[in-house]
């Protein structure tokens, strides 16, 4: 995975699905798929999420599911992968896929001959006829060390047409304190090499507050992928997930995290610099030129349907007798690998009810630049009780009042301010719904 754990708020993929899924309980492992009592192709799933695993190292900071592979497990993963994707395939019929996003781990550390192989079971199985066109979104995550010319190459040729780049720092400091190991001259070489090969969106990942950084430095950062022009910026905040070894170090009082007041400082700053470079804030951490953000999160964002595949990968789509129904891949390679069936073997299957879906939608709602729908959200707090959308609303006014929310529209939109609390803003509006 490119990015960081960042303010709550992760990067694109598992983690994604995995914020979802930390609100809700933890499961036992069902009995039977999910998907078992959703007809296939009811609905038409248009978003796809495939988890690579490997990573090359474990940086100090992440929490995602990723492990160095030192049983060379790549060619039976990438079995595994294929017989998953021709076991949901089916879930995906009669509409164009409207966005992959391969995650991880990092993708590009896949072999390309394998790559080769996952690339053409979606093009046969799969219709890609939107992604062909630009109309849909094929975005693969990429690490500035592999993005390779011919991988890149590959890519593009299979239908890719956004790499997201983790970049996190243009300086070898900083990129240390992370335990992060590439070398910065690689992101322009990598960002160029795509465009070379055809793939038209290039994204490029930022980490702020890392500690001992100054705001100087950071500015630097900033203008150096400024500088590459690329259309999509990620910017998160480093933060301390329970199990990493960061956080460890940190609390054996190796470093002092950055202070509070400087990192709102450096966020304020970036959100400012980013909208003079063209760079509009659509998501609390996600910077983006007119049409060029990045569909697949707002598909999440938005609680949209996609399907994930590999290990730890989640999952929602909507059930036919109402509601929708989410779960996640067991998160082991080797369970992963073991598995017998098509569908891959499922842990925290969830059928959320009204009041969680309603708290999800606020808890994402108030962390995109498009806001939530206010009166849509009133009427399922009314549908829960009358109690719950009178508490929501005052909620709401009371952000309104802070500076924290806007009204437009018809929406609760975060304003600048309210993009420095999104956090606390969910946390009061989950609470008033109760
Ligand atoms: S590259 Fe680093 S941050 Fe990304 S998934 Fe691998 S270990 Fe985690």
């Amino acid at each position: 995975m490119n990015g960081s754990p960042a303010t709550g708020n992760p990067p694109p993929g598992v983690a994604d699905h995995n914020t979802v899924l930390t609100v809700l309980p933890q499961r036992e492992r069902p009995s039977a798929h999910p998907l078992g009592s959703v007809p296939a192709g009811w609905q038409g799933v248009r978003s796809l999420y495939i988890h690579v695993p490997f990573c090359s190292h474990k940086c100090h900071y992440c929490d995602f599911y990723s492990l160095v592979d030192t049983r060379d497990r790549q060619a039976g993963f990438v079995d595994r992968l294929i017989r998953e994707l021709e076991g949901v395939a089916p879930w995906f019929a009669g509409v164009p896929l409207q966005t992959i996003f391969v995650g991880g781990g990092t993708p590009s550390l896949l072999r390309v001959d394998l790559w080769g192989r996952v690339l053409g079971l979606l093009q046969s199985h799969f219709d890609m006829g939107a992604i062909a066109t630009g109309e849909g979104e094929f975005t693969v995550e990429c690490n500035p060390e592999t993005a390779s010319d011919e991988l890149l190459r590959v890519l593009a040729r299979g239908g890719v047409n956004r790499i997201s780049l983790g970049a996190q720092s243009f300086e070898a400091r900083h990129l240390r304190t992370l335990e992060r190991r590439h070398d910065p001259v690689n992101v322009p070489r990598a960002v160029e090499a795509a465009r070379k090969a055809g793939i038209a969106r290039q994204s490029v990942d930022l980490i702020f507050g890392v500690p001992g950084q100054t705001h100087a430095e950071w500015e630097r950062d900033v203008e150096r992928a400024i500088g590459l022009g690329t259309t999509h910026l990620s910017c998160y905040a480093l933060t301390y997930e329970p199990n990493t070894a960061m956080t460890a170090r940190m609390r054996r009082g190796e470093f002092e995290p950055i202070e509070e007041e400087i990192e709102a400082e450096m966020m304020r700053w970036t959100a400012s610099r980013l909208r003079d470079a063209g760079l509009a804030r659509y998501e609390v951490s996600n910077f983006a030129a007119p049409g060029a953000e990045c569909r697949h999160n707002l598909a999440y964002w938005r609680q949209e349907q996609w399907i994930g595949v590999g290990p730890s990968a989640a999952s929602h789509v909507l059930d036919p007798a109402g509601g929708s129904r989410r779960w996640r891949n067991v998160p082991r390679l080797d369970d992963y690998l073991g598995w017998a069936e098509p569908l891959g073997p499922v842990t925290d299957a969830e059928e959320p009810d009204a009041r969680r879906l309603l708290a999800e939608r606020l808890m994402t709602g108030v962390r995109v630049a498009e806001g939530v729908d206010a009166v849509g959200v009133l009427a399922e707090a009314r549908a829960i009780s009358d109690e719950s959308a009178e508490r929501l609303e005052g909620g709401a006014s009371r952000l309104v009042a802070l500076g924290w929310l806007e009204v437009a529209n018809g929406r609760w939109r975060p304003t600048d301010d309210g993009f420095l609390f999104a956090d606390r803003m969910a946390r009061e509006l989950m609470a008033a719904v109760g």
